[in-house]
């Protein structure tokens, strides 16, 4: 089938009756419940440009193998050409989402490619493994399919490893082994967008002990197979706010999840790992599956660095604040965020490496310090709208208060910016500006660039083990005269 439309994927979410949990009550009508439709079809969107004539040839490729087009997250990355391909995609994914949605399809389609690619890794320890693994990749490309993940135990006692947790399912294991599969019980967090997938899939951070093989599991499962339960956090918003009073929040409100697996059944023809710590810790290492997405997160964070930073310009230009000296630092700093990402992501791709598979991914160190470093950016970007935007941001109306015409007047006269700024141009900015740096939904986009892809303190203190270990630091013998 290769490439679907959002029509398509629309059709299959109503098709699906998942276990969805939502503020105290299982939903029954997934593509109806108002918290999910609006994001559904902002996804449903990302699926219709893939048959856009402007940009088809940009985000998919004609498929090698099957003579299919298809999304160019399943390009196995073999040169500079196929990395600028992938940009390409995720550029135009994070456009569109204005980086606010981090799991657009794209981001686990990649996952996927990489550990197919890889696959000689799992087949050293189990050819069925990799098998599994070829064969899902080739499901999910020629379907086109949506996936969504679960690599973090959820958070109960962290000084202690899974089996040493009071409960041994308290986090997600194996409980038996039947002829149709594995039997699998325990929860595992933070499912994004989990209740609007196709499918899940399961596998870990390394850090596994001796004593934890029953946790060291990779697999991937329809999103409504029975006993799998999907409890969502508190909505951020109620699905009925209007767009034009919440332009962000009412769009691309990504909704987290922890699952809990009652004894769920997965296929042998779906299990990628199991049972084999040594395997589970490699993972990540030996198979790309960090460096790969971490060029979808470089590109989309940038996206999302540089839409924060042109709110902020535009609202201190709204009001006639970057006159002011503090106001143009602030906005030259977080400007020049944005432009270090930019070098950075381009370092990263001129600089591709090659891995023993022989796919080409961006450069370990530039991709790793986009990840060490927007943590601290974005949140910056955000601090510096809050204090430009200032009592600004909280006195916006709304807009049947905009629409009232016993209010025009007032409107237009004491809600305007400077000269050339109407009252509603000033009131609309200033909605998507809170939206951002105010709203519930902001501080959800905030915290997400902190721990999308794990904590940022170990992320960094693995990078600096790793730098340590790939570089001789020679410059101080020099110095010193030692060399
Ligand atoms: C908005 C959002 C969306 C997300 N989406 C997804 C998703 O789709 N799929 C998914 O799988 N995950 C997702 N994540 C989860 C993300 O992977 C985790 O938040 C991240 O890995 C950090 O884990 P944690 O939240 O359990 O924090 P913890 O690991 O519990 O850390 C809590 C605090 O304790 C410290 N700490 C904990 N353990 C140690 C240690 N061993 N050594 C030193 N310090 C320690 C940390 O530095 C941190 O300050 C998402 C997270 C957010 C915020």
């Amino acid at each position: 089938m290769g490439i679907r439309t959002g029509a398509a994927y629309i059709e299959g979410v109503k098709s699906r009756q998942p276990e969805v949990w939502l503020s105290g009550r299982k939903v029954t009508n997934v593509y109806e419940e108002p918290v999910f439709k609006q994001p559904i079809h902002e996804i449903a969107k990302l699926y219709d440009m893939q048959f856009e004539q402007s940009i088809q040839d940009k985000i998919t490729h004609v498929c090698e193998e099957t003579g299919e087009r298809v999304n160019n997250a399943f390009l196995v990355p073999k040169n500079a050409d196929h990395l600028e391909a992938r940009r390409a995609l995720f550029e135009a994914y994070a456009k569109a989402t204005f980086g606010l949605m981090g799991r657009t399809p794209d981001f686990l389609n990649i996952v996927v490619t990489s550990l197919f690619s890889n696959s000689d890794f799992l087949k050293a320890y189990n050819p069925d493994w990799a098998n599994n693994i070829q064969n899902y990749y080739r499901y999910i490309r020629d379907n086109d399919l949506f996936l969504t993940h679960a690599i973090i135990n959820p958070q109960n006692d962290r000084s202690k490893s899974s089996h040493e947790q009071q409960d041994i399912y308290t986090h997600l294991g194996a409980v038996e082994e039947t002829e149709e599969g594995l039997v699998v019980r325990g929860a595992k967090m933070l499912a994004t967008l989990a209740p609007i997938t196709d499918e899940v899939i399961i596998y870990s951070f390394p850090g596994f002990k001796p004593g934890d093989e029953r946790y060291a599991l990779a697999f991937a499962i329809p999103i409504d197979t029975p006993g799998l339960r999907i409890i969502c956090r508190e909505p951020m918003q109620d699905g009925l706010r209007s767009v034009a009073d919440h332009p962000l929040a009412s769009r691309f409100e990504e909704m987290d999840a922890l699952l809990v697996f009652n004894d769920v059944l997965v296929p042998w023809d779906r299990v990628f790992l199991y049972n084999n710590v040594e395997a589970a810790n490699l993972l990540y290492p030996k198979t790309g599956i960090g460096q790969q997405p971490s060029h979808q997160t470089g590109v989309r964070g940038l996206v999302k660095l540089q839409f924060a930073v042109e709110v902020a310009v535009q609202l201190a230009d709204s009001i006639g604040v970057d006159v002011y000296l503090n106001v143009q630092n602030d906005l030259g700093e977080i400007i020049q965020g944005v432009e270090t990402i930019r070098a950075l992501l381009k370092v990263a791709e001129l600089e591709y490496e090659t891995l023993p598979s022989g796919d080409i991914v961006p450069a370990y160190n530039p991709i790793e310090t986009i990840r060490g470093l927007l943590p601290t950016l974005y949140p910056r970007a955000i601090e510096v709208m809050q204090i430009i935007g200032a009592g600004g941001l909280l006195m916006s109306p709304t807009e049947a208060d905009l629409t009232h015409p016993e209010l025009a007047e007032d409107m237009q006269r004491y809600y305007g910016g400077r000269a050339g700024v109407s009252g509603t141009d000033r009131i609309h900015l200033f909605k998507l500006a809170w939206d951002l740096c105010g709203e519930a939904f902001g501080q959800r986009a905030l915290q997400y660039e902190r721990y999308y892809t794990g904590d940022p303190i170990r992320k960094r203190a693995i990078f600096y083990n790793n730098y340590k270990k790939s570089h001789d630091f020679k410059l101080v013998d020099e110095a010193l005269g030692k060399a």
